[in-house]
């Protein structure tokens, strides 16, 4: 048994309602001056005032002094596509150039590079370039994420990229896996695109499934890439085979992707940036959480999804990173909190709540982590400053001074 107590600590965080917070919830996070953390076996035992907390310390407790300083929860990742092996970083320069991404992708440059590596690597190649992308998420103090899929599009590869996510799972960063085969069409598909769908439902998710490599599945449903029908065929096989869904809806073009989320009633759809009004407000009516990708607006320089409309909707917003070799290179969770204030027009607060709250329940971990509270796991960052807003104010630095996981410093930078 270890306890722990952490003095003198400012502390920001939501406070857990049973489900995603929304609308004017989003701007309600509990904060406390002069706070501590008891923490036992890495879970909290008790948390707030420190003058309160204190009255809980019946036994030794190893002390930690935070100086003052800033603590939020653990970044919680909900959408990533890390698992890969090599970078694109001259397609970004011909992207700069001009090159659309449905462009490059038409050329088999784009997505189908990473899947040529991906299937060439071996299963360790491959374990020790999603290590190192993991372990950069957690220096940033991301403590929870969800890794993606997809960049196998094959049964063997795409079981290959799930052994290594899972194999992944606990070092210390808690992971969630979802089964994206729905990612790309494959080349040797490209003439009858219908049979790598058929391929998908028939064969990939029933298998996955039942080895209980994955939690959720999603489908990249965009011009050129899966339809509609297809989207809602994928995730209704799915479903029944007791899969969670999650959708690529209307990044590019609105293909009415939202209006399909609500539909089907997913456990999250993400991008949304060109999604309908209609399609928007169905989500709110059916409480389906939007996933907020603002690092891959920005690296694309494309305009940010209507997330102040959204709130305002009602519609409960999470953020992550889409960290993946093409269009976000990105594992910074701070830099996702910084734009959704400085570009989408986020209050300090309702970022905070969308990257650590609302994005634990886009992937069903809100029970245990997202919020610092009684009995969650002592996932937690401490910030160089007073408050996470030091994170959107200090430019051009990374503001994370120690990451902590179940109680254990992880990480300290700076
Ligand atoms: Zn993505």
């Amino acid at each position: 048994m270890t306890l722990k107590l952490f003095r003198n600590a400012r502390i920001y965080t939501p406070l857990d309602k049973g489900r995603p917070l929304r609308g004017s919830e989003m701007n309600q996070i509990y904060s406390e001056e002069k706070g501590a953390i008891l923490i036992r076996d890495g879970y909290i035992e008790s948390i707030g005032q420190e003058l309160e907390v204190l009255k809980y310390v019946t036994e030794d407790a190893l002390e930690i002094d935070l100086g003052g300083r800033c603590v939020i929860p653990g970044f919680v990742d909900p959408h990533t596509h890390a698992c890969f092996v090599g970078t694109r970083e001259r397609e970004f320069i011909l992207r700069l150039q001009g090159a659309s991404y449905l462009e490059i992708l038409k050329m088999g440059g784009g997505i189908l590079s990473t899947v040529d590596k991906v299937r060439s690597a071996s299963y360790d190649e491959l374990y020790t370039s999603t290590e190192e992308v993991v372990n950069r998420a957690l220096k940033n103090g991301t403590t929870s994420m969800e890794i993606k899929s997809g960049y196998g599009l094959s049964l063997d590869h795409e079981v290959k990229m799930l052994e290594v996510i899972d194999a992944l799972k606990g070092k210390p960063v808690d992971i969630i896996a979802t089964f994206m085969g729905a990612h790309a069409v494959p080349r040797e598909y490209k003439e009858n695109p219908k049979a790598y769908v058929d391929l998908v439902v028939e064969e990939m998710i029933p298998h996955i499934a039942a080895k209980g490599l994955a939690k959720y599945c999603d489908v990249f449903c965009e011009e050129s890439v899966f339809s509609v029908d297809d989207a809602r065929r994928i995730l209704l096989a799915a479903r029944k085979c007791g899969l969670g869904l999650k959708i690529h809806a209307d990044e590019v073009y609105d293909l009415g992707g939202a209006k399909l989320a609500a539909e089907l009633k997913v456990d999250s759809a993400e991008h949304l940036l060109a999604a309908s009004e209609e399609g928007l407000k169905a989500m709110a009516e059916s409480g389906v959480l939007a996933v907020l990708l603002p690092a891959t607006a920005f690296s694309l320089r494309k305009s940010y999804a209507p997330a102040r409309k959204m709130i305002e909707m009602g519609v409960p917003v999470a953020l992550a990173t889409d960290c993946n070799p093409g269009s976000c290179y990105c594992e910074s969770m701070e830099m996702v909190f910084r734009l959704a204030i400085l570009g989408m027009g986020l209050s300090m607060e309702e970022s905070l709540v969308a990257s650590t709250l609302n994005a634990a329940y886009a992937i069903g971990m809100a029970t245990h982590v997202g919020s610092l509270e009684r009995g969650k796991k002592a996932d937690f960052v401490v910030l160089e400053g007073e408050t996470p807003g030091i994170m959107a104010y200090h430019l051009g630095w990374r503001n994370i001074k120690e990451v902590y996981k179940m109680g254990q410093r992880f990480s300290s930078e700076v």
